[in-house]
Protein backbone atom coordinates (compact mmCIF):
# COMPACT_ATOMS: atom_id res chain seq x y z
CA UNK A 1 0.00 0.00 0.00
CA UNK A 2 2.98 2.02 -0.14
CA UNK A 3 2.25 2.94 -3.98
CA UNK A 4 2.59 6.01 -4.67
CA UNK A 5 0.68 6.27 -7.81
CA UNK A 6 -2.52 5.26 -6.30
CA UNK A 7 -5.55 8.29 -6.24
CA UNK A 8 -6.44 9.35 -2.88
CA UNK A 9 -10.02 7.74 -3.78
CA UNK A 10 -8.48 4.61 -3.67
CA UNK A 11 -6.24 4.87 -0.96
CA UNK A 12 -9.36 5.61 1.22
CA UNK A 13 -10.80 1.85 0.00
CA UNK A 14 -7.34 0.24 -0.41
CA UNK A 15 -5.38 1.16 2.60
CA UNK A 16 -5.40 -0.48 6.18
CA UNK A 17 -6.25 -3.66 4.74
CA UNK A 18 -4.59 -6.90 5.84
CA UNK A 19 -1.85 -8.51 3.46
CA UNK A 20 -3.24 -10.06 0.63
CA UNK A 21 -2.97 -13.95 1.54
CA UNK A 22 -5.08 -17.25 1.02
CA UNK A 23 -8.10 -16.80 3.57
CA UNK A 24 -6.97 -13.54 5.09
CA UNK A 25 -10.48 -11.51 5.99
CA UNK A 26 -10.53 -8.63 3.73
CA UNK A 27 -10.55 -6.10 6.31
CA UNK A 28 -9.29 -6.01 9.85
CA UNK A 29 -10.99 -7.36 12.88
CA UNK A 30 -11.43 -5.46 16.47
CA UNK A 31 -8.74 -6.20 18.68
CA UNK A 32 -10.59 -6.42 22.24
CA UNK A 33 -7.56 -7.19 24.53
CA UNK A 34 -5.71 -5.01 27.21
CA UNK A 35 -2.72 -7.11 27.10
CA UNK A 36 -0.63 -9.26 25.32
CA UNK A 37 1.64 -12.29 25.71
CA UNK A 38 5.24 -11.66 26.36
CA UNK A 39 7.99 -11.32 23.66
CA UNK A 40 6.16 -9.51 20.87
CA UNK A 41 6.16 -5.73 19.81
CA UNK A 42 2.81 -5.17 21.53
CA UNK A 43 3.08 -5.11 25.54
CA UNK A 44 0.09 -3.24 27.14
CA UNK A 45 -3.24 -2.05 25.19
CA UNK A 46 -2.49 1.77 26.16
CA UNK A 47 0.50 1.49 23.66
CA UNK A 48 -0.86 0.27 20.99
CA UNK A 49 -3.74 -1.97 19.21
CA UNK A 50 -3.97 -3.83 15.96
CA UNK A 51 -7.29 -2.01 14.76
CA UNK A 52 -5.40 1.61 15.84
CA UNK A 53 -2.63 0.25 13.62
CA UNK A 54 -4.95 -0.37 10.87
CA UNK A 55 -6.60 2.91 10.91
CA UNK A 56 -3.32 4.71 11.24
CA UNK A 57 -2.00 3.25 8.36
CA UNK A 58 -4.90 4.59 6.55
CA UNK A 59 -4.99 8.46 7.68
CA UNK A 60 -0.96 8.32 7.32
CA UNK A 61 -1.14 7.12 3.42
CA UNK A 62 -3.81 9.67 3.01
CA UNK A 63 -2.24 12.49 4.73
CA UNK A 64 1.70 11.51 3.52
CA UNK A 65 3.07 10.78 7.07
CA UNK A 66 3.09 8.61 10.33
CA UNK A 67 -0.75 9.06 11.98
CA UNK A 68 -0.98 8.42 15.42
CA UNK A 69 -5.46 8.01 17.08
CA UNK A 70 -6.28 9.11 19.80
CA UNK A 71 -9.63 9.12 22.02
CA UNK A 72 -11.13 12.42 19.98
CA UNK A 73 -9.97 15.28 17.98
CA UNK A 74 -9.59 17.31 20.90
CA UNK A 75 -7.23 14.21 22.60
CA UNK A 76 -5.41 14.97 19.36
CA UNK A 77 -5.04 18.92 19.29
CA UNK A 78 -3.57 18.64 23.22
CA UNK A 79 -1.01 15.89 22.27
CA UNK A 80 -0.04 19.03 19.61
CA UNK A 81 -0.35 21.97 21.82
CA UNK A 82 2.42 19.75 24.24
CA UNK A 83 4.99 19.92 21.24
CA UNK A 84 5.07 23.70 21.80
CA UNK A 85 8.83 25.27 23.53
CA UNK A 86 7.15 25.78 27.14
CA UNK A 87 9.30 29.35 26.54
CA UNK A 88 7.77 30.21 23.35
CA UNK A 89 4.70 32.04 22.84
CA UNK A 90 1.92 30.54 20.47
CA UNK A 91 0.22 31.80 17.52
CA UNK A 92 -3.09 30.38 17.10
CA UNK A 93 -6.27 31.70 15.18
CA UNK A 94 -8.26 34.57 16.61
CA UNK A 95 -11.74 32.70 15.37
CA UNK A 96 -11.64 29.43 15.56
CA UNK A 97 -13.13 25.93 16.90
CA UNK A 98 -14.19 27.09 20.13
CA UNK A 99 -13.03 24.21 22.26
CA UNK A 100 -8.67 24.93 20.36
CA UNK A 101 -9.10 28.21 21.48
CA UNK A 102 -10.45 27.12 25.06
CA UNK A 103 -7.58 25.06 25.51
CA UNK A 104 -4.99 28.10 24.63
CA UNK A 105 -7.00 29.78 26.94
CA UNK A 106 -5.54 27.43 30.04
CA UNK A 107 -2.12 27.84 28.36
CA UNK A 108 -2.81 31.60 29.00
CA UNK A 109 -3.71 30.92 32.19
CA UNK A 110 -0.90 28.72 33.35
CA UNK A 111 1.38 31.88 32.27
CA UNK A 112 2.01 31.10 28.71
CA UNK A 113 1.58 33.66 26.34
CA UNK A 114 -0.77 33.07 23.52
CA UNK A 115 -1.32 35.79 20.52
CA UNK A 116 -4.26 35.78 18.48
CA UNK A 117 -4.37 36.54 14.41
CA UNK A 118 -6.45 36.38 11.61
CA UNK A 119 -4.77 33.26 9.64
CA UNK A 120 -6.60 34.40 6.36
CA UNK A 121 -4.13 37.39 6.75
CA UNK A 122 -1.11 36.01 5.67
CA UNK A 123 1.38 39.24 6.20
CA UNK A 124 -0.85 40.17 9.58
CA UNK A 125 0.39 36.49 10.51
CA UNK A 126 3.81 37.22 8.74
CA UNK A 127 4.04 40.25 10.83
CA UNK A 128 2.92 38.45 14.31
CA UNK A 129 5.48 35.58 13.73
CA UNK A 130 8.31 38.39 13.36
CA UNK A 131 7.50 40.07 15.93
CA UNK A 132 6.32 37.47 18.88
CA UNK A 133 8.98 34.29 17.36
CA UNK A 134 6.19 32.15 18.52
CA UNK A 135 7.21 28.03 19.19
CA UNK A 136 4.48 27.17 17.51
CA UNK A 137 1.97 28.41 14.86
CA UNK A 138 -1.36 26.75 15.01
CA UNK A 139 -3.56 27.11 11.71
CA UNK A 140 -7.29 25.57 11.05
CA UNK A 141 -7.99 25.76 7.50
CA UNK A 142 -11.23 26.64 6.22
CA UNK A 143 -11.95 27.27 9.95
CA UNK A 144 -14.91 26.59 12.03
CA UNK A 145 -17.46 27.72 11.71
CA UNK A 146 -16.53 31.37 9.85
CA UNK A 147 -14.90 28.71 6.83
CA UNK A 148 -11.68 31.44 6.44
CA UNK A 149 -9.00 30.01 4.60
CA UNK A 150 -5.34 30.46 5.28
CA UNK A 151 -2.52 30.32 2.71
CA UNK A 152 -0.76 27.23 4.42
CA UNK A 153 2.72 27.50 2.30
CA UNK A 154 3.05 30.94 2.85
CA UNK A 155 2.50 30.59 6.60
CA UNK A 156 4.64 27.52 7.08
CA UNK A 157 7.55 29.30 5.49
CA UNK A 158 7.40 32.23 7.90
CA UNK A 159 7.02 30.27 10.68
CA UNK A 160 9.83 28.16 9.91
CA UNK A 161 12.07 31.28 9.32
CA UNK A 162 11.29 31.59 12.57
CA UNK A 163 12.01 28.13 13.93
CA UNK A 164 8.43 27.82 14.77
CA UNK A 165 6.70 24.49 14.91
CA UNK A 166 3.12 24.31 12.35
CA UNK A 167 -0.04 22.50 13.13
CA UNK A 168 -2.61 22.55 10.93
CA UNK A 169 -6.41 21.62 12.03
CA UNK A 170 -6.98 19.55 8.47
CA UNK A 171 -10.94 18.46 9.74
CA UNK A 172 -12.64 20.88 7.91
CA UNK A 173 -11.22 20.08 4.45
CA UNK A 174 -10.48 16.47 4.87
CA UNK A 175 -7.14 14.44 2.95
CA UNK A 176 -8.67 14.42 -0.07
CA UNK A 177 -8.91 18.16 -0.52
CA UNK A 178 -5.90 19.30 1.12
CA UNK A 179 -2.29 18.09 2.60
CA UNK A 180 -1.19 20.19 4.87
CA UNK A 181 1.97 18.26 5.29
CA UNK A 182 2.95 18.51 1.87
CA UNK A 183 2.09 21.99 2.26
CA UNK A 184 5.04 22.47 4.64
CA UNK A 185 2.99 21.81 8.07
CA UNK A 186 5.05 19.79 10.61
CA UNK A 187 1.88 18.15 12.44
CA UNK A 188 -1.79 17.47 10.89
CA UNK A 189 -4.48 17.08 13.31
CA UNK A 190 -8.26 16.14 13.22
CA UNK A 191 -11.36 15.49 14.48
CA UNK A 192 -12.22 12.29 13.06
CA UNK A 193 -15.51 12.54 14.85
CA UNK A 194 -16.22 14.48 11.07
CA UNK A 195 -15.68 13.58 7.85
CA UNK A 196 -13.17 11.26 8.29
CA UNK A 197 -15.78 8.58 10.12
CA UNK A 198 -18.30 10.25 8.83
CA UNK A 199 -21.82 9.01 10.47
CA UNK A 200 -22.19 10.56 13.50
CA UNK A 201 -21.41 7.57 15.69
CA UNK A 202 -18.49 8.11 16.93
CA UNK A 203 -15.93 10.30 18.39
CA UNK A 204 -12.17 10.15 17.37
CA UNK A 205 -9.16 12.16 16.97
CA UNK A 206 -5.98 11.57 15.31
CA UNK A 207 -2.29 13.68 14.39
CA UNK A 208 -0.26 12.61 11.34
CA UNK A 209 3.28 14.36 11.04
CA UNK A 210 6.59 13.13 8.64
CA UNK A 211 8.98 13.95 11.38
CA UNK A 212 9.77 11.18 13.61
CA UNK A 213 10.82 12.96 16.17
CA UNK A 214 7.58 14.55 16.89
CA UNK A 215 6.17 11.31 16.08
CA UNK A 216 8.17 9.73 19.15
CA UNK A 217 6.99 12.60 20.88
CA UNK A 218 3.32 12.48 20.13
CA UNK A 219 3.36 8.51 20.83
CA UNK A 220 5.05 9.15 24.31
CA UNK A 221 2.33 11.99 24.99
CA UNK A 222 -0.59 9.10 24.02
CA UNK A 223 0.88 6.69 26.28
CA UNK A 224 1.61 8.51 29.18
CA UNK A 225 -1.69 10.90 28.95
CA UNK A 226 -3.53 7.41 28.28
CA UNK A 227 -6.58 9.82 25.76
CA UNK A 228 -6.57 6.89 23.89
CA UNK A 229 -9.29 5.19 21.67
CA UNK A 230 -11.76 2.15 22.01
CA UNK A 231 -10.81 -0.64 19.40
CA UNK A 232 -14.56 -0.80 18.40
CA UNK A 233 -14.46 3.29 17.68
CA UNK A 234 -10.87 2.57 15.51
CA UNK A 235 -12.76 0.17 13.60
CA UNK A 236 -16.07 1.79 13.63
CA UNK A 237 -13.72 5.22 11.67
CA UNK A 238 -11.64 3.22 9.12
CA UNK A 239 -15.18 1.50 8.29
CA UNK A 240 -16.73 4.84 7.58
CA UNK A 241 -13.31 6.31 6.12
CA UNK A 242 -13.94 4.08 3.33
CA UNK A 243 -16.77 6.10 1.77
CA UNK A 244 -15.17 9.29 2.05
CA UNK A 245 -14.85 10.41 -1.85
CA UNK A 246 -17.83 9.39 -2.80
CA UNK A 247 -19.49 10.68 0.40
CA UNK A 248 -17.68 14.51 0.10
CA UNK A 249 -18.41 14.37 -3.59
CA UNK A 250 -21.68 14.37 -3.04
CA UNK A 251 -22.25 16.18 -0.16
CA UNK A 252 -19.95 19.22 -1.42
CA UNK A 253 -22.08 19.13 -4.56
CA UNK A 254 -24.78 19.47 -2.47
CA UNK A 255 -23.13 21.89 -0.38
CA UNK A 256 -22.29 24.41 -3.70
CA UNK A 257 -25.81 24.04 -5.22
CA UNK A 258 -27.31 25.22 -1.59
CA UNK A 259 -24.95 28.35 -1.10
CA UNK A 260 -26.09 29.35 -4.32
CA UNK A 261 -29.33 29.18 -3.53
CA UNK A 262 -29.36 30.68 -0.10
CA UNK A 263 -27.59 33.57 -1.81
CA UNK A 264 -30.64 34.34 -3.48
CA UNK A 265 -33.16 33.88 -0.16
CA UNK A 266 -34.28 37.29 1.33
CA UNK A 267 -33.84 35.71 5.04
CA UNK A 268 -30.00 35.40 4.29
CA UNK A 269 -27.53 38.30 4.86
CA UNK A 270 -24.73 36.69 4.00
CA UNK A 271 -23.33 33.17 3.12
CA UNK A 272 -20.03 31.93 3.67
CA UNK A 273 -18.69 29.17 1.70
CA UNK A 274 -15.55 28.69 0.46
CA UNK A 275 -15.70 27.08 -2.79
CA UNK A 276 -15.37 23.29 -1.54
CA UNK A 277 -16.15 21.42 1.11
CA UNK A 278 -19.53 20.78 2.54
CA UNK A 279 -20.05 23.38 5.44
CA UNK A 280 -21.88 26.57 4.77
CA UNK A 281 -22.41 29.41 7.13
CA UNK A 282 -25.29 31.79 6.47
CA UNK A 283 -26.21 34.93 8.54
CA UNK A 284 -30.33 34.77 9.37
CA UNK A 285 -31.60 38.41 8.56
CA UNK A 286 -33.47 39.07 11.90
CA UNK A 287 -30.78 38.33 14.34
CA UNK A 288 -30.06 34.95 16.62
CA UNK A 289 -33.78 35.26 17.54
CA UNK A 290 -34.78 34.16 13.44
CA UNK A 291 -31.70 32.42 13.39
CA UNK A 292 -33.35 30.74 16.33
CA UNK A 293 -36.27 30.03 14.41
CA UNK A 294 -34.69 28.46 11.64
CA UNK A 295 -32.98 25.74 13.82
CA UNK A 296 -36.46 24.81 15.23
CA UNK A 297 -38.47 24.69 12.10
CA UNK A 298 -36.14 22.48 10.10
CA UNK A 299 -37.78 18.87 10.05
CA UNK A 300 -35.62 16.94 7.47
CA UNK A 301 -32.13 18.95 8.69
CA UNK A 302 -31.62 18.26 12.59
CA UNK A 303 -30.88 20.49 14.93
CA UNK A 304 -27.51 19.38 16.38
CA UNK A 305 -24.05 20.48 16.93
CA UNK A 306 -20.94 18.61 15.03
CA UNK A 307 -20.63 17.90 11.39
CA UNK A 308 -19.55 15.86 8.84
CA UNK A 309 -22.07 13.68 8.71
CA UNK A 310 -23.99 11.88 6.03
CA UNK A 311 -27.07 13.52 7.62
CA UNK A 312 -27.35 17.23 7.44
CA UNK A 313 -27.30 19.30 10.53
CA UNK A 314 -27.80 23.09 11.56
CA UNK A 315 -27.16 25.16 14.33
CA UNK A 316 -26.57 28.67 15.64
CA UNK A 317 -22.73 28.91 16.97
CA UNK A 318 -23.31 31.52 19.26
CA UNK A 319 -26.01 29.14 21.60
CA UNK A 320 -22.48 28.35 23.15
CA UNK A 321 -20.93 30.32 25.65
CA UNK A 322 -18.07 29.45 24.81
CA UNK A 323 -18.21 30.39 21.19
CA UNK A 324 -15.78 33.07 20.00
CA UNK A 325 -17.76 36.53 19.68
CA UNK A 326 -16.05 37.13 16.37
CA UNK A 327 -18.61 34.68 15.44
CA UNK A 328 -21.96 36.68 14.84
CA UNK A 329 -24.90 35.92 16.93
CA UNK A 330 -27.21 35.60 13.74
CA UNK A 331 -24.59 32.81 12.31
CA UNK A 332 -26.15 29.47 11.42
CA UNK A 333 -23.41 26.56 10.18
CA UNK A 334 -24.95 24.12 8.27
CA UNK A 335 -23.83 20.63 8.02
CA UNK A 336 -24.41 19.91 4.41
CA UNK A 337 -25.18 15.38 4.41
CA UNK A 338 -25.46 13.36 1.60
CA UNK A 339 -29.64 13.60 0.98
CA UNK A 340 -31.47 14.82 -2.22
CA UNK A 341 -30.55 18.24 -2.65
CA UNK A 342 -34.02 19.50 -3.58
CA UNK A 343 -35.43 17.70 -0.17
CA UNK A 344 -32.75 19.50 1.66
CA UNK A 345 -33.82 22.80 0.22
CA UNK A 346 -37.16 22.73 0.60
CA UNK A 347 -37.05 21.90 4.14
CA UNK A 348 -34.03 24.63 4.82
CA UNK A 349 -36.45 26.79 2.67
CA UNK A 350 -39.31 26.77 3.97
CA UNK A 351 -37.89 27.04 7.61
CA UNK A 352 -36.33 30.41 6.41
CA UNK A 353 -39.28 31.55 4.82
CA UNK A 354 -41.39 31.05 8.60
CA UNK A 355 -38.87 34.09 9.76
CA UNK A 356 -40.19 36.59 7.06
CA UNK A 357 -44.15 35.71 8.04
CA UNK A 358 -42.70 35.75 12.23
CA UNK A 359 -45.34 38.79 13.64
CA UNK A 360 -43.56 42.43 14.47
CA UNK A 361 -40.89 41.68 11.80
CA UNK A 362 -40.07 45.23 10.48
CA UNK A 363 -37.34 45.04 8.11
C1 LIG B 1 -15.11 19.04 16.23
C2 LIG B 1 -13.81 19.71 15.99
C3 LIG B 1 -12.73 19.51 16.86
C4 LIG B 1 -12.83 18.69 18.12
O1 LIG B 1 -12.93 17.32 17.87
P1 LIG B 1 -13.65 16.26 18.84
O2 LIG B 1 -13.56 15.01 18.10
O3 LIG B 1 -15.03 16.77 19.09
O4 LIG B 1 -12.86 16.26 20.13
C5 LIG B 1 -11.53 20.10 16.53
N1 LIG B 1 -11.39 20.88 15.44
C6 LIG B 1 -12.41 21.11 14.60
C7 LIG B 1 -12.21 21.98 13.41
C8 LIG B 1 -13.65 20.53 14.85
O5 LIG B 1 -14.68 20.78 14.01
Amino acid sequence: MADQHLSPATVVVAAGRPAHAPGAPVGPGIEMTSTYLAGGDTVYARAGNATWTALEDALGALEGGDALVLASGMAAIAAAFALAPADRPLLVPDAAYNTTLGLADELVAAGRTVVRVDVADTDAVRDAVERHRPGLVWLESPTNPLLDVADIEALADAAHAAGALVVVDNTFATPLRQRPLALGADVVVHSATKYLAGHSDVVMGVVVTTDPDLHARLLAHRTLHGAIAGPFEAWLTLRGLRTLAVRLDRATANAAALADRLRAHPAVERVRYPGTGAVVSIEVAGGADAADVVCAATRLWSHATSLGGVESLLERRRRHANEPTTVPVNLVRLSVGIEDVDDLWADLSTALDTTLDAPGRTD
